[in-house]
């Protein structure tokens, strides 16, 4: 069975000496965060991980979700208890407001412990991943009775949320959405209409659903800008909020598909349901992206995840394969090979997964505070300078850390040879698992084009601007020898952003298809970039601890032989992006569609 340690001193490492959280203290639920009580938090999810959801991964992939003739869906075996003891621990309210029943702490620990719950078990962590955004999304448009309604039901883990755009005919192109909205006489609406693909639209865990669905009012425009958004949950309540009819809503089938089997994917059939407005007619893709920008972020860190439990699999194989001699000569003679962790190659592989998720940790972690600051801040020139931040990275993160993660399951799956094609070692699982991450949730090439087309011009391109500014002082305060390795090789990579961006600015205006040619290796380049700043403050703060004498030695000299391995072996890469995208759209335009 795979092995799983979640990275609870790496976590801390970040928040403590490379973030230096208590510089946060003035935020709300900062102060109550000490680190005490994060050390509590963090030891107390990964005993959960560990211990009760990383042992039910494979069942829930073996079993995967069953739908029963009358509509019902049930999850594996072990789920039910597990999503108790998750409910009963708190852990859907961490960081939601405790005038609802939350405990108020900093998103960024609730981000550090959805990272650990992913390894363990992705397909658990999406119910309450989507319920934590559809929490997000009635804290900010929700009117006063329905956060009443709704908010403390969810953060106590009785009621799941739901997101649900998609429609057979439309994905991507949420402008196309039939589903209709009847406005009735007492308020309320009648939906009807058709989604696929619903992430946990029906299943056993909860006594009630709550789903946010996209819909068109009578007479709303064509097009994104029509659609409004509405709560329809599985079973209408009460004024005294207990349970009451079964609304017009249900699962018409369960998908069959490549991963996450133990998460029920469902077509869910909205047969003049009812349902209530959230926010205003005609604004739901306002109140909609809150969710979806929570999720882009949330399924961002699955792609880290996923890495991160696929990487100390095959780290603990290399030590324990024997296969082959060091090529310097045998490392263990005595035994009949030497361990595989011997060979280049094998340490190439494991050092860029590693060198990928200690930076994309940091990165998420930077990011999730830079969330906090944009929810929590009294300065409104902070709040805007931390959105404006998220707002860019946002598409970084999902796509680069998906594509990526993605690929280092594969690359870990690699280290066990054949064996990793066979189920029993769980490798063919995450890989299995970690693809669906770079589709849902806007496939990778959209994220590459919401950063190309939208994210850089917006404003002015103030976002993008304030992001090198802080990078290029970055690099100008820290030229001293210690941190020359690292922000020497930034430098360089800065200059390639700046030039692929200022190339994008002159050709895309009047060449959208160069933009549109050029967007995904432009992801790639800033991703890079961001990973690399990151591996910057890492190396600093590790020297500093190295300097000081405080702290494992190991680890930390550890953490800056990555840092030169990141540096030295893939932020070069950022070299072929620019290339890739001053090529321009010519070639990849050129053959007619019928010579494809
Ligand atoms: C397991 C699973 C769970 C899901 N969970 C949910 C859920 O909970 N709620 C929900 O609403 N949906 C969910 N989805 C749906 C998912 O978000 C969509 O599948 C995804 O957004 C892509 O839409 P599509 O499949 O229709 O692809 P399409 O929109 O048909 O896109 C096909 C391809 O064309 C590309 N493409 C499309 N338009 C453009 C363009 N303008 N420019 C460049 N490239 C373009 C895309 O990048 C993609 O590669 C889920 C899907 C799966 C498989």
């Amino acid at each position: 069975m795979p092995i799983y340690k979640a990275p609870v001193e790496d976590v801390q490492f970040l928040l403590a000496d490379v973030f230096q959280v208590g510089r946060y203290d003035n935020l709300p639920g900062f102060a109550d965060a000490s680190s005490d009580v994060t050390a509590a938090i963090l030891g107390e999810a990964a005993k959960l991980c560990e211990q009760v959801l990383a042992p039910l991964n494979r069942v829930g992939d073996v079993e995967g979700c069953t739908r029963h003739d009358d509509g019902r869906v049930t999850t594996p075996t072990g789920f039910r208890e597990a999503f108790r003891q998750y409910a009963e621990g708190g852990w859907m309210g961490v960081s939601a407001p405790a005038e609802f029943g939350g405990q108020g702490l900093p998103a960024t620990l609730t981000v550090a412990v959805n990272e650990m719950l992913v390894s363990a078990n992705m397909a658990f962590a999406m119910y309450p991943g989507l319920t934590q955004g559809a929490i997000a999304a009635f804290i900010q448009h929700g009117t006063p009775e329905q956060k009443a309604t709704y908010l403390p039901k969810m953060i106590e883990g009785r009621w799941t949320g739901t997101m649900n755009l998609t429609e057979p005919h439309c994905g991507t192109d949420l402008g196309l959405i039939r589903s209709k909205a009847v406005k009735q006489s007492d308020g309320s609406y009648r939906i009807s209409g058709t989604k696929i693909f619903i992430s946990a639209g029906e299943h056993d865990l909860a006594e009630n659903i709550v789903h946010l669905v996209l819909a068109r009012t009578e007479g709303a425009s064509a097009g994104i800008r029509g659609l409004s958004l509405f709560v329809v949950p599985k079973f209408l309540g009460h004024a005294d909020g207990s349970l009451g009819a079964r609304n017009a809503v249900s699962c018409g089938s369960i998908e069959e598909k490549m991963g996450i089997h133990g998460n029920a994917t469902c077509v869910m059939n909205y047969d003049g349901a009812t349902g209530w407005l959230i926010g205003e007619e005609q604004r739901g893709i306002n109140a909609m992206f809150t969710m979806m920008n929570e999720a882009r972020l949330a399924v961002g860190v699955q792609g880290l995840a996923l890495s991160e439990v696929a990487y100390q699999n095959a780290a603990a194989y290399a030590k324990d394969r024997l296969q082959g001699r060091a090529l310097a000569g045998a490392k263990f003679p005595d035994r009949a090979a030497d361990p595989i962790i011997v060979h280049p190659d094998v340490r190439r592989v494991l050092m860029s997964i590693r060198a990928f998720n200690e930076a994309a940790r940091a990165l998420v972690v930077w990011t999730a505070l830079r969330s906090d600051v944009a929810h929590r801040s009294g300065d409104g020139e902070a709040r805007a300078a931390a959105d404006d931040h998220m707002g860019l990275l946002t598409p970084v993160i999902k796509g680069v850390l998906t594509d990526q993660g993605f690929a280092n399951t594969v690359l870990a799956q690699q280290i066990y040879g054949g064996h990793g094609y066979i189920a029993e070692h769980g490798m063919e699982q995450f890989v299995r698992d970690a693809r669906i991450a770079m589709m849902y949730e806007g496939a990778n090439g959209i994220q590459a084009l919401d950063l190309v087309g939208r994210k850089l011009p917006k404003d002015g391109g103030r976002a993008l601007q304030a992001f090198l500014k802080e990078l290029q002082g970055y690099i100008k305060e820290h030229g001293d020898d210690a941190m020359k390795p690292y922000v020497g090789p930034l430098a360089v990579a800065l200059g390639h952003l700046q030039q692929a961006t200022m190339w994008l600015m002159q050709n895309a205006p009047a060449k959208p298809d160069d933009a549109g040619a050029g967007a995904t290796d432009y992801m790639h380049l800033f991703g890079l970039v961001a990973l690399g700043h990151m591996w910057c403050r890492i190396a600093e703060a590790a020297n500093g601890k190295l300097a000081a004498g405080d702290g494992d030695a190991v680890r930390m000299t550890a953490k800056l032989v990555t840092a030169r391995f990141f540096f030295e072996r893939m932020l070069p890469a950022t070299a072929t992006h620019l290339a890739g995208i001053q090529a321009g759209a010519a070639s990849t335009m050129e053959l007619p569609a019928e010579a494809f």
